[in-house]
């Protein structure tokens, strides 16, 4: 991706740096060549030269670009689960994920880790953006995920088995999880996404069951995935997959909804980053219906919900990371939607806004292992910038309003907002 050339002064805004300290009020932030050169107070700022492009921050906020910790840009406006494998062919997967990608620049997210892909899609996209073929935020891509046969993401019975090699790789034993995961290291994958346990979305696999794939599983992959130097996360909502995963040396967790003490101190021994993605619970509560979701798989979300809230509340009091991201794509949660998640966390689940735009900035770029190269505003890391007309602070919904993005620059270049 390319940096920008020249110096840019954005200035008359509050600046929050991602690090989660009180705002700078009267700041300035100093763009050299694609670069931070400065972040701080307006009056410490060095001279610049009179060539240099100033941005107006319209006393708002200047602010790292966000990221997002659980993007699935392959995924559509998904109804139902098996959307997934028969709706649409690979060919128009790829086109709906690019115009996603595009879409989450402009809304701010400047980077984002895949939480797993249709195909081998997001591996080609994040190729695409690195060169400048299509806009959309520094990928950190996954593939097709990994679920034990009969487990949460092996839906089909034999006689519809259709599509489902664009999905998932379904194991049986060690050994095949092994073998899933070299594939995966073939296709360029650096993220691998299992399935340790159920979800509320699908009843005969539900929230507490854990074993859709066994300690065994899991530990192959992890081992297999690190020899490679890749990644390993799982969608880990029942207590045992949650603590299965941490012992089996899984990098982050997804969701980690029924976290007991003994989850938390597993998580918190080795500084692993969680994924709450509660937006995608409380839209799935408020707009299933609309959607033909039963009131059992309703029922199962609030459930979900309520103790993924919990869960998140403890990590954090605890000293854990928490990451932000909210599995969009599916219709009663849509592409595009991304900042409700910040919002929720700080007006339903009692976060700081503070507290969640460090969340949803320097903790999103640690989950992507680039924490030194952008996340955070300070001298030299990558100008990933977000120039927001409002205040974050006092409302930190005013993320989810594009029209008053002044900038969202990625590398010093300017890629959305009124400035751009
Ligand atoms: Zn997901």
């Amino acid at each position: 991706m390319n940096l920008a050339s020249g110096v840019t002064v954005i200035s008359n805004g509050q600046l929050l740096d991602g690090n989660g300290g009180p705002p700078v009020k009267d700041a300035a932030v100093v763009v050299r060549d694609g670069r931070v050169a400065y972040a701080g107070p307006a009056a410490g700022a060095p001279p610049v030269e009179p060539a240099a492009r100033k941005i107006d921050a319209r006393g708002g906020t200047v602010m790292p670009g966000l990221v997002e910790a659980h993007f699935h840009p392959t995924y559509f406006n998904v109804a139902a689960l098996e959307d997934l494998d028969i709706k649409y062919p690979v060919e128009y997967v790829t086109l709906l994920a690019a115009a996603n990608c595009k879409l989450a620049l402009e809304c701010g997210y400047t980077a984002a880790r895949s939480g797993g892909s249709l195909f081998n899609v997001d591996v080609w996209l994040k190729k695409a953006i690195e060169t400048g073929l299509c806009p959309g935020p520094r990928l950190a891509a996954s593939g097709r995920e990994i679920c034990g046969v009969g487990g949460l993401m092996d839906w089909n019975p034999d006689y519809r088995k259709i599509g489902m090699e664009g999905l998932v790789l379904l194991v049986n034993g060690p050994d095949e999880a092994r073998a899933a995961v070299r594939k995966l290291v073939k296709d360029g994958v650096e993220w691998v996404k299992t399935y340790p346990t159920g979800d509320a979305a699908a009843p005969d696999t539900n929230d507490h069951h854990t074993l859709c794939m066994t300690f065994e599983e899991m530990h192959a992959v992890v081992a297999t995935a690190h020899n490679h130097k890749m990644k390993v996360t799982g969608h880990c909502r029942a207590t045992e997959g949650i603590k299965n995963a941490l012992r089996a040396g899984y990098d982050t967790i997804e969701h980690g909804t029924f976290m007991d003490a003994e989850a938390l101190d597993l998580l918190l021994s080795r500084d692993v980053a969680c994924v709450p993605a509660l937006q995608f619970e409380h839209a799935s509560v408020v707009r299933g219906k609309e959607f033909g979701l039963s009131q059992r798989v309703i029922d199962g979300h609030q459930e979900t919900l309520d103790a993924g809230a919990e869960s998140a509340r403890m990590i954090l009091k605890a000293g854990g990371r928490l990451g932000m991201g909210g599995d969009y794509g599916f219709g009663w949660n849509p592409h595009g939607d991304y900042a409700r998640e910040l919002t929720f966390f700080v007006k339903s689940v009692g976060l700081s806004p503070l507290e969640v735009v460090r969340c949803a900035t320097r903790t999103g770029a640690e989950i992507m292992g680039r924490g030194d190269e952008f996340g955070t505003l300070e001298a030299g890391k990558l100008a990933d910038v977000l120039v927001v007309d409002g205040d974050v602070v006092a409302d930190i919904a005013v993320l989810e309003d594009r029209s008053r993005f002044v900038a969202v620059m990625q590398g010093g270049v300017v890629k959305a907002g009124r400035a751009a």
